[in-house]
């Protein structure tokens, strides 16, 4: 019998795989690939990268991952707060500027004004209202920032807005995954936040491209990892759990102490049949929207308008951002290399209207859409690669906060984790993981030394 059987080999998994790593573990990843969302590839000095980019800094569980596996990381070089809409390309600068500097009528520049200085005031609020308290355990804060506004949605909150001042505010919800109808008020004054107060929330990059992390963490396992074997159902027995599952088409099963549940909760709801009723209930709560993304490298052997910027939203085109991941080569650099490699990010509704697409009709919207944005780059595109994500992200609607106590119960031997449990995606999951593992850990303590004294009597 193993100690713990770790389902999903994402962040979530990962991380509590390491946590768990002087214990006999066994992880079940349905993939071909560890890393779930977190994809990137190498192409010499760059990388392609797919899927979550950011990271969280000083004092975060993310953070003690970093050091604990010796990941080198550095403070995402650039600018976040590119902007490319209406024919203007806008590289620098502060945000607040943004209504001024953008082409647009005088009647979307006055009600951008007044829709900005409400969510101004009310982000203000957030910070005062979601702050880190003294004392106070991470759980309560977490419930603090799905309770607030989450009995309505963004677009409940700002009203009506005419179309320009509506397509700009569009890129900083819509990264949730969620449209600004399905998106809680407070979430998306809480994404409002976020990318105001940059360095505050995820401002990390992971040096060599995010799978770094998980693929060094995954080597350290050796062959604990099992890759293409697919969950099908986990079943409580008396002192242990069954872990039923198929790998080159064999159905197989694993009996351990504990086991940690790190897939999406819609897998999670699906295959762990016997958990609390209730907590189950809560998982088939849980909503997902898309992300369709898609890695350029590119060839330039010059410098680039858009070198010094990291983020470029692009309101009104068919991905919502632009992400420059070769600035990240370009923050170390002493004179500028050849080459370059950009991401583009389309979630929620931008996605559907992508998913059904073939790859390459996909690459072209794109790049016709990138050579608008940032002029020139359609001659420089070298290789370029789409993912689908169906479940891009969890995201917070009205009403999610209530859910939270029930998510966060204490099973006896099954233990969840993944992004879905918190508001921070990546952190969410490191942090989950790492809970997840402690609970596992405390379970086999006892039982070791339990045994140990009933061979001692
Ligand atoms: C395009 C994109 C951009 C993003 N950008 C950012 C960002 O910049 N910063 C940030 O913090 N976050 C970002 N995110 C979110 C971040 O990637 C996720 O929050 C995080 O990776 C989730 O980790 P997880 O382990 O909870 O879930 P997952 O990564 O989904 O891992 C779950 C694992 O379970 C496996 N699995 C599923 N079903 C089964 C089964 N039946 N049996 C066995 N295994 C199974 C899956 O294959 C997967 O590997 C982004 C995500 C995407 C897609």
């Amino acid at each position: 019998m193993k100690d713990a059987v770790i389902v999903g080999g994402g962040l979530a998994g990962l991380s509590a795989a390491w946590r768990l790593r002087h214990w006999d573990t066994m992880i079940l990843e349905a993939g071909h690939r560890v890393g779930g969302r977190i994809r990137s590839e190498k192409r010499g000095q760059y990388f392609l990268n797919w899927g979550g980019h950011v990271y969280a800094g000083a004092g975060s569980s993310t953070d003690e991952l970093f050091r604990e596996t010796g990941t080198s990381v550095i403070k995402v070089p650039g600018s976040l707060s590119g902007i490319s809409m209406n024919g203007k390309l806008l590289l620098k600068g502060r945000i607040e500027t943004y209504p001024f500097r953008i082409p647009m009528s005088m009647s979307a520049r006055m009600a951008l004004l007044r829709a900005g200085a409400k969510v101004g005031r009310d982000v203000l609020r957030y910070a005062r209202q979601t702050g880190i308290r003294h004392g106070e355990p991470a759980e309560a804060r977490q419930q603090r920032i799905y309770e607030f506004e989450n009995d309505r949605s963004f677009s409940d909150y700002i009203g009506d807005l005419p179309e320009d001042a509506e397509a700009l505010f569009r890129p900083t919800i819509t990264r949730s995954a969620a449209d600004p109808h399905e998106l809680s008020a407070g979430a998306g004054i809480g994404y409002f936040s976020l990318v105001w107060n940059i360095g505050q929330g995820l401002d990390r990059s992971i040096v060599g491209g995010p799978s770094v992390l998980t693929e060094t963490i995954a080597a350290s396992m050796d062959d604990r990892v099992q890759l293409g074997a697919s969950v099908v159902e986990v079943v409580h027995k008396q002192d242990s759990v069954v872990v039923r599952y198929t790998q080159d088409g064999e159905e197989r099963e694993v009996e351990a102490r504990t086991v940690v549940m790190a897939t999406p909760a819609t897998v999670t709801h699906r295959v762990a049949v016997d958990l609390d009723p209730e907590v189950r209930d809560a998982l088939g709560q849980i909503v997902y929207g898309p992300y369709v993304s898609a890695a350029f490298l590119t060839n330039e052997t010059a410098p680039q308008a858009w070198d010094g910027a990291y983020g470029i939203a692009t309101p009104k085109r068919s991905f919502n951002v632009a992400l420059n991941m070769g600035n990240i080569v370009r923050g170390s650099e002493t004179c500028r290399q050849p080459g370059g490699s950009m991401m583009t990010f389309s979630p929620g509704s931008l996605a559907r209207r992508l998913l059904d697409r073939t790859d390459e009709e996909i690459i072209d919207i794109y790049s016709k859409d990138l050579d608008t944005a940032l002029p020139g780059f359609g001659d420089i595109i070298e290789e370029a690669h789409v993912q689908r994500w169906q479940t891009g992200a969890p995201y917070s609607f009205p009403g999610r906060g209530k859910l939270q106590p029930t998510l966060t119960r204490q099973g006896d031997r099954v233990f969840l984790a993944g992004d879905y449990l918190g508001t921070l995606y990546t952190e969410s999951a490191v942090q989950t993981g790492f809970t997840a593992a402690s609970r596992a850990a405390g379970v086999l303590t006892n039982e070791r030394q339990t045994r140990h004294a009933t061979l001692s009597a």
